[in-house]
């Protein structure tokens, strides 16, 4: 059997990461997988769903206990994918997506080199800053604080495969379909 590809989905936060990888799995077969963080719980966010919400204390714990495929500190909170189901999944030939952050993606592509890295831009910055606002999640400093990450996000985005400039939703659907569809054809 044909293992799965492991995608991993970078970006800016507000570039609609998330919406692209579900509005793909609304018509193709893969696996989001459930990260953990010890961010706070926000809007409608739910345990178990969005993430696994832990303490900073649980989420040091398990990492000590080895528990993660990556990890990584982002905005003064921990980050991470939970090894546990992952390996199977790709073993049975179903692909994962993992939607994180881009020092967690380079260490995945350490580790695992035949995953693929592909990078969601926003058509501008100010676009960027004008989602963000809209959202109505953040105070403007925090905002201000997502846009300097952004900026250091699309530096490190030269080392990703692909890159998708996240401008109309079905587009970057076709973009993202064409480029897991060409991998799976290369490892024919
Ligand atoms: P947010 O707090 O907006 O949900 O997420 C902040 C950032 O952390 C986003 O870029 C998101 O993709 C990333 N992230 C989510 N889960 C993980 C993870 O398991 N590992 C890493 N390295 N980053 C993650």
């Amino acid at each position: 059997m044909k293992k799965g590809l492991l995608i991993v989905i970078s970006g800016p936060s507000g570039v609609g990461k998330d919406t692209l990888v579900k509005e793909y799995m609304k018509s193709n077969n893969a696996f989001l997988s459930i990260s953990a963080t010890s961010r706070k719980i926000r809007g409608n966010e739910k345990d178990g769903i969005d993430y696994y919400f832990l303490s900073k204390e649980e989420f040091e714990k398990r990492i000590d206990e080895g528990d993660f495929l990556e990890y990584a500190i982002y905005n003064n909170c921990y980050y991470g994918t939970p090894k546990s189901e992952i390996e199977d999944l790709l073993n049975k030939g179903i692909d994962v997506f993992l939607v994180i952050e881009v020092q967690g993606g380079l260490q995945i592509k350490e580790k695992m080199s035949d995953s693929i890295l592909i990078f969601i831009k926003p058509p501008s910055i100010e676009i960027l800053e004008n989602r963000l606002k809209n959202r109505g999640f953040d105070s403007e400093e925090m905002i201000a604080n997502r846009l300097k990450i952004a900026t250091v996000e699309l530096e490190i985005s030269k080392k990703y495969d692909y890159c998708i400039i996240n401008d109309d939703l079905n587009s970057s659907v076709r973009k993202l379909k064409s480029i897991i569809d060409m991998e799976k054809e290369k490892r024919n």
